[in-house]
């Protein structure tokens, strides 16, 4: 296990998600079981025109011909998912608990102080929604930025840490579900949310009528074209037809906007996953300890000195290469 994996209990969170995933495959057909999925059109362009890129845990994933967007096809039906996030016993109360560790709320926080750098100063009373909140950490530190905050989450358990925590309710709901009037937030927040979302033209539509004039929406996705995937491939971890259901690259979460209708759109990437490629790089699993032993040792000492290094980010991040995606969107 890589070290921040162990530090943060990601590592158990994955090894309970695979044997979850892995129980909705039929030994039959090494595939989803067919009463659990359903074939879907291009949820970017609508379109039903899809190249097979590779199947992985019993999941096809693909890629539209016409727009170029990469989804899983067939995906589990709706009432399956909404069952998943709803179930108590699910890989979620492990999700929350990584989430929850020192480790990861510091690189939350590094995310969270470039969104808000970015925003600006709050006007008195402005409104922040955070959809999938989990258990509320950037409700708090909205909050704590001056907003009055409010929060959309379907665990159980996230619902109750966020209470306890930081005396904030979320609401058990789908966005969908909600009767918050038009134009009533300044800022929307969908953190490692729109990747799952089955219908994202229909619920950012939904976001874009609950902003205020100008308001702005922020969020994080994987990124299918980062450096990770496209040394890894499927190997990825981001590649989880069961929760990720479509993977944005910048054209197409580009694209996403402008038909939702935003005017102006700005996508950047912080995090790099070094290290899971170089321990691929030495035959190792990529997300086993982080090893450095069969590397060629003068790539070896070039790589891992510091000043190189930084060098190297800071390229892959001016190229927008960084494991996840970072937006800022405005009405
Ligand atoms: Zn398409």
């Amino acid at each position: 296990m890589s070290k921040f994996d162990k530090d943060t209990g990601r590592d158990e969170f994955f090894v309970q998600r695979d044997k979850e995933v892995n129980s909705l495959v039929d030994p039959a057909t090494s595939k989803v079981r067919a009463d659990l999925v359903e074939k879907v059109d291009c949820p970017l362009c609508g379109q039903n025109d899809f190249t097979v890129l590779f199947s992985k845990h019993g999941f096809d994933f693909g890629r539209c011909r016409h727009c170029t967007l990469v989804y899983v096809n067939p995906r589990l039906q709706e009432e399956a998912l909404i069952k998943h996030y709803n179930d108590k016993d699910t890989f979620n109360d492990l999700a929350i608990q990584f989430m929850d560790s020192p480790k990861q709320r510091e690189v939350n926080e590094a995310l969270y102080d470039t969104f808000f750098a970015k925003l600006g100063r709050p006007a008195r009373g402005a409104k922040f929604l955070d959809v999938g909140c989990s258990a509320g950490f950037l409700l708090n530190y909205a909050r704590n930025k001056g907003y009055d905050v409010y929060g959309l989450e379907l665990n159980e358990q996230a619902c109750e840490l966020a209470e306890k925590n930081y005396g904030i309710k979320p609401q058990k709901k789908l966005l969908e579900n909600c009767d918050y009037p038009d134009n009533s937030f300044d800022v929307i927040s969908m953190i490692g949310v729109v990747e799952h979302l089955p219908h994202p033209l229909d619920t950012l539509k939904i976001v874009h009528r609950l902003l205020q004039p100008g308001g702005v929406f922020i969020g994080q996705v994987p990124n299918v074209q980062s450096l990770v995937v496209m040394v890894l491939h499927q190997l990825s971890r981001t590649f989880t037809g069961r929760d990720h259901l479509v993977y944005y690259s910048q054209k197409t979460l580009h694209d996403l906007f402008k038909r939702v209708g935003f005017s102006t759109v700005e996508t950047f990437t912080q995090f790099h996953g070094r290290d899971s490629i170089l321990n691929y790089f030495q035959l190792l699993d990529p997300f086993g300890a982080e090893n450095y032993d069969f590397l060629p040792q003068a790539f070896k000492n070039w790589i891992l000195d510091p000043e190189n290094f930084k060098k190297i980010e800071n390229k892959m991040h001016e190229l927008g290469l960084g494991l996840k995606m970072e937006f800022i969107t405005r009405k």
